[in-house]
């Protein structure tokens, strides 16, 4: 390679790096904003496919947590690219074992939680999750329905809302009732399945 050559390479390295240097920004702010997926204690793992099936654990529940429930499966199916359905018979390739604790198994001060159950891969996807909803804590359709989104939310991937904003979503944990998913967890989820 000749010495022009070379100045030509490096000169390129360095409007590569510039570029990069410019473009840094922008990525930062995304990739800050939250982790997608099997990456962080905070986030939940993928699920195997944009199919979403869920069943109710000990079968039958009364509407008021069946209802909260399948509003939220609905709402995710309205809204994603993800496709959910009634409450099938639960097994194995179930996606979302749907039940309802009080505090003496979930904790005094856990509203709802989520975890997958069997089959967690080497790549991070979850063939089925367990949600669990606190009967202690969740009063009102509002509660259950916000839970309810939120926990849907970390067995397809979803990190928390960090903080409270005019965009806040019911991936924020706590005493709230947002219902649904702001564009920017909907993107993560479109971008996967
Ligand atoms: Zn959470």
């Amino acid at each position: 390679m000749g010495a022009s050559m070379k100045l030509r390479r490096r000169l390129y390295t360095a409007m590569v790096a510039v570029v990069a240097i410019i473009a840094a920004p922008t990525y930062a702010v995304a990739a800050k904003a939250d982790v997608f997926g099997p990456y962080s204690s905070d986030s939940g793992p993928f699920a195997d496919n944009y199919i979403h099936t869920w069943c109710e654990g000990h079968a039958n529940y009364i509407p008021i947590w069946r209802d909260s429930m399948q509003d939220a499966m609905d709402y995710l199916d309205l809204q994603t690219n993800m496709t959910t359905g009634w409450p099938q018979p639960c097994d194995i390739n179930t996606d979302i074992w749907y039940d309802v604790y009080d505090s003496s198994v979930l904790g005094y001060n856990v509203r709802g939680l989520s975890f997958c159950r069997i089959a967690l891969t080497s790549e991070g996807v979850c063939g089925s999750a367990l949600l669990a909803m606190n009967s202690d804590l969740l009063n009102t359709y509002m509660d259950r329905r916000k839970t309810s989104c939120h926990e849907i939310g970390h067995t397809v991937g979803l990190a928390h809302s960090s903080q409270l904003t005019s965009t806040s979503d019911c991936m924020i944990s706590g005493n709230y009732t947002f219902t649904f998913l702001n564009s920017h967890h909907k993107d993560h989820i479109n971008s996967r399945y």
